[in-house]
């Protein structure tokens, strides 16, 4: 299932519910510590649909380990797992912050 959204006059607009697409942001999660028991930082917050694929599509480092040919790093994106191998552990360390940070794999 893929996001869903649209522009409505300058609005991001939900393709689900057609609500104005908000997201968690710091702010909020400080005025409303009820959303932030809730939900996670940067999810949409129109309904629970639009919260779902957020937190399917969100990529999570899952870990740095060695093998045979050097040090892997694995992750889930999409829902789908990946993964890839360098040549040093400090590389890979990197890699994975890079990829924490919502780099470009
Ligand atoms: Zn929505």
């Amino acid at each position: 299932m893929k996001d869903r959204t649209y522009y409505s006059r300058e609005n991001l607009m939900c393709g689900f519910c057609d609500l104005p697409r908000e997201v968690l942001t710091a702010e909020t999660a400080l005025d409303h510590p009820e959303m932030a028991a809730e939900y996670e930082m940067g999810s949409p917050l129109c309904c629970d649909r639009a919260a779902d694929v957020w937190r399917a599509a969100r990529r999570t480092v899952i870990r740095v380990e060695q093998v045979a040919t050097g040090w892997r790093v694995r992750w889930r994106e999409g829902g789908r797992l990946r993964a890839r191998t360098w040549g040093t552990q400090k590389a890979a360390i990197e890699f994975a912050d890079y990829l924490a940070e919502g780099g470009d794999a």
